[in-house]
């Protein structure tokens, strides 16, 4: 498949170019997009694996585009073709029968929220209902249900992959298991899933939630209660603490924390931080799926936005105090970026530790918590200096590098193969063995990329 023609004639999608009314290279972080020469919108696997051939011919670089979330510029390419399957390849089906949920490479979580509670079930997704599930999935996937349910990655059944070959191969523990291993977790790197098929879970509609806004003057009662409740939370509940300045606002401490289960006794698990007596409060059961809309500083597409994350030892007070202190300086000297947030993401790491480091890719099982800044800045003319500014904020915070979660490492994307070795620690070897086999000339290489052996 080489010339433009035999590609047009033969896609059953649709190719756009810039100047086409459906060319769309917007991410939701700004910055993430970039002047592809193709933006082309498959319908099927058979359409993927064609769009592979004819970049391959045509020496064009290759992204992935699922939900468009990465602030990386993971999934945009300048002069080459991106593959976007958030288009035309959104689908969910739920059977009900197996509780199993199949999605398309380009859906969004909300959509199979949606899909499964009408049934009572959930997969574990993000908490943000317009991020991408294909990203999200081929990363790792941390959620509300984590704690429960462990990882998205831990309750893949099956997938399907276009490899750089263009053959369609079905990903499970029985069908090319090797394969399978490498997508959860190893990203991009092994081509376009078109398809995620998940393990559901009963899940009750009603769930406990409660916001609790403090002053930033309060940390020090708001951290000593977090360590307190750290040392006795169980699966069923997760918390975020959120470090920020919203829009118009003052400098603030949000909790947001979530109980699987009833009214009282969420407000039991969570009344140690209603005590403090927060400036604002908003508790109360929602329906599950609410939950992953509420996160409002996240809502809006189309702002510079950069990620930059680290595991942190669990509930660590010293380390904890160093983060409002490490956002207040990055306002000074960077007042552009006043409305960033920094996030403790606490969900029960037990499930998801339980697992081998060496069962799938992901390298991240060792119990510790994410910690991410959430860079955000007004002006374009910053953009080249932010990864510098949120490494500076964060070596502030961390003195000693304790691992990170790639999909939310954005900032160190590209950043070269001594990232990517990190980043994957002891499955790194066995990642660039299947890369040989899977993708020998490294063709999806735009996340962290792994070296064929
Ligand atoms: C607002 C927000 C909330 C988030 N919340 C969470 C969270 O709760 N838990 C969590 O774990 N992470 C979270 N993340 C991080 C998120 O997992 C990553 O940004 C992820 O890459 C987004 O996936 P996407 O498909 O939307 O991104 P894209 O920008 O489309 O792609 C990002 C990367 O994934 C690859 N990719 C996308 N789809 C596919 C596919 N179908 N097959 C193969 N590769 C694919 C792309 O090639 C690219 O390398 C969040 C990010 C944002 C911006």
């Amino acid at each position: 498949m080489t010339s433009l023609q035999d590609f047009r004639s033969s896609f059953k999608g649709q190719i756009t170019t810039e100047g086409d009314a459906e060319y769309d290279i917007t991410r939701w972080a700004k910055n993430a997009a970039r002047k592809a020469k193709y933006v082309v919108y498959p319908v099927n696997a058979e359409d993927v694996s064609k769009a592979i051939l004819f970049a391959k011919a045509n020496c064009l670089e290759i992204a992935i585009c699922g939900g468009g979330h990465s602030p990386s510029g993971a999934s945009s390419t300048e002069g080459g073709l991106v593959i976007d399957l958030g288009k035309k390849m959104d689908g969910v089906r739920i059977d009900v029968e197996k509780k199993l949920a199949y999605v398309q490479g380009g859906a969004v979580w909300g959509s199979v929220d949606d899909a499964s509670m009408k049934h009572g079930l959930v997969a574990v997704g993000g908490v943000v209902s317009h991020t991408g599930v294909g990203g999200l999935t081929t990363g790792g996937g941390y959620g509300w249900l984590s704690g429960e349910h462990g990882l998205a990655i831990d309750n893949l059944v099956s997938a399907t992959v276009v490899v750089a070959s263009g053959e369609i191969l079905t990903a499970s523990d029985t069908e090319n298991p090797d394969l399978f291993w490498g997508i959860r977790g190893g990203g991009s790197n092994f081509g376009p899933v078109t398809e995620f098929v998940f393990k559901l879970h009963e899940q009750r509609m009603e769930i406990y939630v409660t916001e609790l806004v403090f002053p930033n003057d309060r940390v020090s009662q708001v951290l000593d209660e977090i360590v307190a409740w750290g040392k006795s939370q169980t699966p069923k509940e997760a918390l975020h603490l959120v470090f920020t300045v919203p829009p118009g606002g003052h400098p603030c401490i949000i909790v947001l924390g979530m109980y699987n289960g009833p009214l009282e006794e969420g407000e039991e698990r969570f009344k140690r931080f209603v005590a403090l007596g927060p400036i604002h409060n908003k508790s109360g059961n929602m329906p599950y799926p609410q939950i992953n809309k509420a996160e409002k500083h996240a809502a809006v597409r189309g702002q510079n936005r950069l990620f930059r994350g680290t595991f942190v030892p669990t509930f660590d007070k010293e380390l904890l105090s160093r983060i409002e202190p490490a956002r207040q300086k990055m306002v000074v000297d960077h007042p552009s970026t006043v409305n960033s947030a920094i996030i403790l993401e606490c969900y029960n790491p037990e499930k998801v530790a339980s697992v081998p480091v060496d069962a799938t890719a992901h390298a991240g099982r060792h119990g510790n918590r994410h910690l991410s800044l959430v860079l955000n800045w007004n002006d374009d003319g910053l953009t080249s200096q932010m990864r510098q500014v949120s490494k500076d904020a964060m070596s502030n915070i961390v003195l000693k590098d304790t691992g990170a979660y790639g999909n939310l490492s954005d900032a160190d994307v590209g950043s070269g193969a001594e990232r990517s070795i990190e980043l994957f620690g002891k499955n790194y070897p066995r990642l660039a063995s299947l890369k040989k086999k899977y993708d020998p000339e490294n063709i999806f290489n735009k996340w962290f990329a792994i070296r064929p052996a």
